[in-house]
């Protein structure tokens, strides 16, 4: 391919050890208390923006990497990212990340919405808000029963998809004056509803600062976020990178809200996303027994200490090595390698494993927003789904773990012609 600058990547780039590293921690500030010097959890050396897939022609520009370190605040267990990449690069107008590709996750959020307007007893004179919308495929399910909602979302492209669908929404970013500017136009919520953005927002106080001025007295917040305890248990460090710059506890949450007059009062684990928590927070505190539970087996479980992500880091390494050698070796006995998923996950992957278009054909995924682009870093061009079916390579390197099942019905064809997946997470292994 004309132009294909690729950077040498090995699997072994990245060591909790470093130097630099250590430095990086004691100088990080913890976005939840405030606490200066962090503990190192794990190192995965430079990476590119998981989400900014490439054209063909922008080969010949530099293409931006930043460190993806990650550390844990001794003070209020919060385990982080220390760069900050700017959201106005991560999140402009070259974000591609549709909601509505996912039939899985559909189906996880109309089933939220459907139980939050039976509790909350929702009708025509409530305001559901949500945070970070993207193209509206939450919010419809209120539309639909006739509550009133709002989207907010600062990706031009999904906001005008939401509008395009019946859901209002404003294309910005949300923070305590855009907060502070509904509240003075009348406008509070009776539910307020962030899926996996609160652990993207830079400002995190902000943005905190923000919900509690967009609530009404007796409203709720339910937000979801991946849960810090299934990332470490089931090694899912491919869901680490530069948007997400917290992974929460329910202990570090917990001391996040009380900062701002808010409280966690009960929480959900959830299976979405390889595992998450969806946060229930009121003005009044009023601590459920589940969530009384969940805290004290986040202290039996040692999650208020670094000793717990002390391993991670090992695991992770080995991973990154049986994935690369596992691949490696198929090509050197002739087998063709493609891979599925070209989501953020897939990004992080491939490059922390050492994956590029030396090793895979290319990568199919389901949205047609991305096919004919170029996975960030490595390079390797996404192909529509129906590609395997045509091509039949011999191996699929299953990138989007979290949807397995879905994905491995879907391809019962290719696989009774005896095509074969490789799952990387937990641990590598064929199916
Ligand atoms: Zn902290």
């Amino acid at each position: 391919m004309k132009g294909l600058t690729l950077n040498t990547i090995t699997p072994l780039e990245g060591t909790t050890e470093s130097s630099i590293f250590q430095e990086r921690c004691n100088d990080a500030q913890c976005r939840g208390c405030g606490h200066v010097g962090l503990l190192p959890v794990l190192d995965l050396g430079m990476m590119p923006p998981s989400d900014r897939i490439l054209r063909k022609d922008q080969l010949d520009e530099e293409e931006r990497r930043f460190p993806l370190d990650v550390g844990f605040c001794p003070e209020c267990s919060l385990m982080q990212i220390l760069e900050t990449v700017s959201p106005e690069f991560l999140f402009g107008p070259d974000y591609m990340y549709f909601s509505s590709f996912s039939p899985a996750w559909l189906e996880h959020c109309r089933g939220n919405a459907l139980d939050l307007i039976e509790s909350r007893k929702l009708d025509e004179s409530s305001l559901v808000v949500e945070l970070a919308s993207n193209d509206g495929y939450l919010l419809k399910n209120f539309v639909e029963k006739g509550v009133p909602v709002l989207g907010i979302d600062p990706a031009p492209r999904q906001a005008a998809a939401a509008e395009k669908i019946g859901v209002p929404t404003l294309n910005t970013f949300f923070s305590s004056e855009v907060a502070e500017k509904l509240k003075s136009e009348g406008k509070q919520a009776d539910v307020i509803i962030g899926n996996n953005v609160l652990a993207h927002v830079a400002d995190t106080h902000g943005f905190v600062e923000g919900i509690h001025t967009l609530l009404k007295p007796d409203g709720v917040v339910a937000i979801e976020a991946p849960y810090a305890r299934d990332l470490v248990d089931h090694c899912e460090f491919d869901t680490i990178y530069h948007e997400h710059l917290c992974y929460f506890s329910l202990t570090s949450v917990d001391q996040l809200m009380r900062r701002h007059g808010l409280y966690l009062n009960h929480a959900k684990r959830l299976p979405t996303h390889g595992g998450s928590v969806r946060y229930y927070i009121e003005k009044v505190e009023n601590p459920s027994s589940d969530l009384k539970r969940l805290l004290k087996e986040e202290q039996d479980l040692g999650m208020t200490q670094i000793d717990y992500y002390r391993d991670f880091a090992r695991r992770v390494q080995s991973i990154r090595e049986d994935l690369y050698r596992t691949v490696t070796e198929l090509r050197e006995e002739g087998k063709r390698v493609a891979a599925y998923g070209a989501a953020a996950k897939g990004t992080i992957m491939l490059n922390s494993a050492g994956l590029d278009v030396s090793t895979i054909d290319y990568v199919v995924d389901r949205n047609t927003h991305k096919h004919g682009w170029l996975m960030p870093g490595v390079h390797v061009e996404i192909l529509p789904v129906e590609k395997l079916l045509e091509d039949q390579p011999d191996y699929v390197v299953l990138l989007p773990w979290n949807f397995s099942k879905e994905i491995l019905d879907q391809q019962s064809e290719y696989r009774k012609r005896g095509g074969k997946f490789i799952i990387p997470v937990p641990e590598v292994h064929i199916v």
